[in-house]
C-alpha cells in the first residue's frame, strides 16, 4: 500500500510538470491501493464480456450496469473493446481487481460483493449522470488506474431506527442504495421499541393492531405531547421484499428484537406479559421504562421463541440482534416470579452485580441456545457483557469503546458503535440555536472520520473486531429528510472507518473527494448536511452557516436549543 501511494505522489509531481497526468479518482471509501496512469478508456458502446463461473447474483448487477451504461451514453454495448468480469479465486471475500487501460476495464473478483464492489468503484470515477436512468451529455471516459482493492472489516454496519419513527419501505430501500454506494453491508434494523412494535407476527396479530401506534409523541423535551395518533409496521411480505432487495446489493438485514427491556409497545398488546399485568400503553415519551418483560413465566419465553422463529423466517441473516440495553431491575425486584426464578436458579448479588443483572444474563443464554440451536448467532449492546455472558455472543459497543475493549479483553467478539464518534442523530455543527431540534450532543464529520477503531484494544484487539456501525437513532427525525440530513454526510465518512486500513485514511483527502460524493447525493434526491459548504438547515429553510471565525469561539454546550 506504501508502495502505491508513493507512486501517486511521485505521479502527481510529474503531473505538475506535464499536466498531462489525471488527478487520482475520488472514490469514496478510498481503495485500498491505486495507481494513475496517463489515458482514458471510452465507455459508450464498449463490449461486455462475461468470463466462466462468474456468480449468478453478480451477472444480475453486471447486467444492470450495462443497461444503465446503455441508457445514460445513449449507446447500445457494441463489439469494441470493453469491459471482462472474470473470476478470481484467490482474491479474499469482498475484495477487487480493476485495471482500466486505453483498450478496456477488466474486472477480478472471488465473489458477488467483489464483482459489486467493482461495479461502484467504476460509478463513482464515470460522470455523475451514471447515477441517472436519463442520456445524458457527459465525457464518457474512465481513467486509467491498477485498483486492488478489499475491506478492512467484515461487518460494515448502519442502524436504522423505524421505531421512534417511522420510515416507509421506499425510504429503507434509499438507504439501501446509498449504503450499497458506500460498500457497507449489514443493515442493523432496529424493529421493536417502546413507541412502536414494527414487525408482523401471524401468531400475535395486537402486536402491530395495538403496539405499532401510540396516542401522541413527546414534543422535544417536554412533558407534553401532541395528542396525535402515529404508527407504521412492516407486513412481512414487505419484509421478505426489503431483504431481497438489500441481498441484491451485497447487504445482509440483522433484525434487532429489543429484550427483554425497550419492550413496552409488546406489553401494551399482551399485557400478561409484564410483572404487574399492566394495563400498559405504547410509550410516548423517549427515555428507558421501568416496564420490562416478566422472565419469571414460561409464557414469556413461549411468546419470544415463537416471535423470534417468525423473525428468522423472514431474515436469513447469520446473526440476530437481541438488545439487551437500558432494562431496569425494578420491576423484577418486586415480582414473586421473577424472584422464584432467581431462588430456584441460585442467583446471589456477586462481583457488584445483583442477582436481578444474573437474572438477564439467564434470559440472554437462554434466548442464545434457542437461536443457536436454530444456527443463528446472537449479537447485543454491550450491556450483555454485565455479569456472566455465554461464549459466542459478539458485543455492540455503544457507551463508547470501553465496553467493547473490556468484550475483547474477555475475548468476545465486538462491533464498534461507540457513541462518541458514531452515534449520527447527534448534532453535526455547533448551531444548536438554527438547526432543527436533535439529540443534544456535538459529532462533527471530522470527529467522526478520525475515529480509529482498534485505539485502546489489547495487542490481538483487530481480531476480535467484527466491524464497525454507524447508529441513527429516530428520537427526534420524523421525516424522510429529517433522516437524510443526519445521515449525510457522515456516512461517507463512517464507510472509510470500516473500509480503508488506519494508514489509508486522510481528512483532508476525504473532504476533497466529498465534493465529488455530494453530487452524487445531489442526483440521487438525498437531502444532507451542507455545514462543510457554508449552509445548514432543511430544504427550504437553508441559512448561510456562521463564519468560520464565528464558529472556532463558540462554545456548543452554552448555544440554546432552537426549538426551546
Ligand atoms: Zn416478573
Amino acid at each position: 500500500m506504501r508502495i502505491s501511494r508513493l507512486l501517486i505522489a511521485a505521479t502527481a509531481v510529474a503531473a505538475a510538470c506535464s499536466q498531462a497526468k489525471p488527478e487520482p479518482p475520488e472514490i469514496i471509501p478510498q481503495p485500498a491501493e491505486i495507481t494513475v496512469n496517463d489515458g482514458s478508456f471510452k465507455v459508450a458502446g464498449a463490449s461486455f464480456t462475461i468470463g466462466e463461473n462468474v456468480p449468478a447474483e453478480a451477472l444480475k448487477a453486471i447486467g444492470a450496469f450495462r443497461d444503465n451504461l446503455e441508457t445514460v451514453t445513449g449507446t447500445k454495448t457494441g463489439d469494441k473493446a470493453g469491459f471482462s468480469f472474470l473470476l478470481n479465486e484467490n482474491l479474499g471475500p469482498e475484495a477487487y481487481a480493476l485495471k482500466v487501460t486505453p483498450e478496456g476495464a477488466t474486472v477480478e473478483a472471488a465473489d458477488f460483493n467483489g464483482f459489486f464492489y467493482a461495479i461502484q468503484s467504476i460509478k463513482q470515477m464515470l460522470p455523475v449522470e451514471i447515477y441517472g436512468n436519463a442520456p445524458a451529455k457527459a465525457a464518457w471516459s474512465l481513467p486509467c488506474v491498477d485498483i486492488m482493492d478489499s475491506p478492512r472489516f467484515a461487518y460494515r454496519g448502519l442502524l436504522m431506527d423505524c421505531c421512534r419513527h417511522f420510515f416507509p419501505v421506499e425510504e429503507v430501500k434509499k438507504v439501501l442504495d446509498l449504503m450499497s454506494i458506500h460498500k457497507m453491508n449489514r443493515l442493523h434494523w432496529h424493529l421493536t421499541e417502546d413507541q412502536g412494535w414494527r414487525i408482523e407476527i401471524k401468531k400475535y396479530p395486537k402486536l402491530t393492531e395495538i403496539g405499532a401506534y401510540r396516542d401522541g409523541t413527546q414534543i422535544f423535551r417536554r412533558k407534553e405531547t401532541d395528542g396525535q395518533r402515529y404508527g407504521g409496521f412492516y407486513t412481512q411480505d414487505e419484509l421478505r421484499d426489503v431483504v431481497a432487495y438489500a441481498a441484491e446489493r451485497g447487504i445482509t438485514i440483522i433484525p434487532e428484537v429489543d429484550l427483554p427491556g425497550h419492550m413496552v409497545a409488546a406489553l401494551a398488546s399482551y399485557p400478561e406479559l409484564g410483572c404487574t399485568g399492566g394495563p400498559y400503553e405504547v410509550a410516548q415519551h423517549w427515555g428507558v421504562k421501568p416496564d420490562v418483560l416478566c422472565v419469571g413465566k414460561e409464557e414469556t419465553f413461549t411468546f419470544l421463541e415463537d416471535v423470534l422463529t417468525e423473525v428468522m423466517d423472514i431474515f436469513p441473516s447469520e446473526y440476530i440482534n437481541i438488545g439487551g440495553d437500558e432494562c431496569p431491575k425494578v420491576r423484577w425486584k418486586e415480582c414473586p416470579l421473577c424472584q422464584a426464578r432467581i431462588k430456584k436458579l441460585g442467583l446471589k448479588d456477586k462481583d457488584g452485580f445483583s442477582k436481578e443483572h444474573y437474572l438477564q444474563n439467564y434470559v440472554t443464554a437462554r434466548i442464545q441456545k434457542f437461536l443457536n440451536d436454530h444456527g443463528r448467532k446472537i449479537i447485543g449492546w454491550d450491556e450483555i457483557l454485565e455479569g456472566d455472558l455465554a461464549e459466542g455472543a459478539t458485543v455492540m459497543s455503544w457507551r463508547g469503546t470501553k465496553g467493547g475493549i473490556k468484550a475483547v479483553e474477555k475475548g468476545f467478539d465486538v462491533v464498534m458503535s461507540p457513541n462518541v464518534y458514531l452515534y449520527i442523530d447527534w448534532y453535526q455543527t455547533k448551531e444548536r440555536d438554527k438547526e432543527p431540534y436533535r439529540i443534544g450532543h456535538y459529532l462533527p464529520v471530522d470527529s467522526t472520520y478520525r475515529y480509529e477503531p482498534a485505539a485502546g484494544m489489547p495487542e490481538n484487539g483487530e481480531e476480535h473486531i467484527l466491524g464497525v456501525q454507524a447508529n441513527l437513532w429516530s428520537e427526534f427525525l420524523k421525516t424522510s429528510e429529517d433522516f437524510e440530513y443526519q445521515l449525510l454526510p457522515r456516512m461517507s465518512a463512517a464507510s472509510e472507518i470500516q473500509w480503508c486500513a488506519a494508514d489509508n485514511k486522510d481528512y483532508d483527502r476525504f473532504r476533497k473527494s466529498l465534493d465529488h460524493m455530494v453530487r452524487i447525493y445531489d442526483k440521487l434526491g438525498f437531502v444532507y448536511c451542507k455545514a462543510l459548504w457554508g449552509k445548514i438547515g432543511l430544504p427550504g429553510h437553508e441559512i448561510p452557516a456562521r463564519s468560520q471565525e464565528e464558529l472556532d469561539t463558540l462554545d456548543f454546550n452554552k448555544v440554546p436549543f432552537m426549538e426551546e
